[in-house]
């Protein structure tokens, strides 16, 4: 459980006394690639870390590391839950007409 902090979630989080340009690599590449491994590290230990990544999520974040994700792991998060929401309309849906759902 997260403690109340001023100031809000930001201000608790462990990258708060770290180097921003860790969180914002230019590329997922070459030296990036090793600021983007050290960002998550700092993620991993944040005590903020879902109310950051819920964060990104809902205001659709293309770029830095947030709640130790990447944006293009981002890209596959927001995938995967617009279709369990598909899936889950098909059902509702078929269990409202008395028909099978298709799995
Ligand atoms: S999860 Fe990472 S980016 Fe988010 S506040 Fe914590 S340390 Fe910063």
């Amino acid at each position: 459980m997260t403690e109340y902090v001023p100031g809000g979630w930001r201000a608790a989080g462990a990258c708060a006394t770290a180097d921003p340009e860790l969180f914002f690599p230019i590329s997922p590449g070459g030296a990036s690639a090793r600021q983007i491994t050290q960002a998550q590290r700092i993620c991993a230990a944040c005590q903020v870390r879902l109310q950051c990544l819920e964060f990104a999520l809902r205001g659709n974040e293309m770029e830095g590391i947030w709640g130790g994700t990447t944006p293009q792991e981002r890209v596959g998060a927001r995938r995967q839950e617009l279709a369990r929401r598909r899936r889950e309309r098909r059902r509702q849906t078929a269990t409202a007409r008395h028909v099978p759902a298709r799995v």
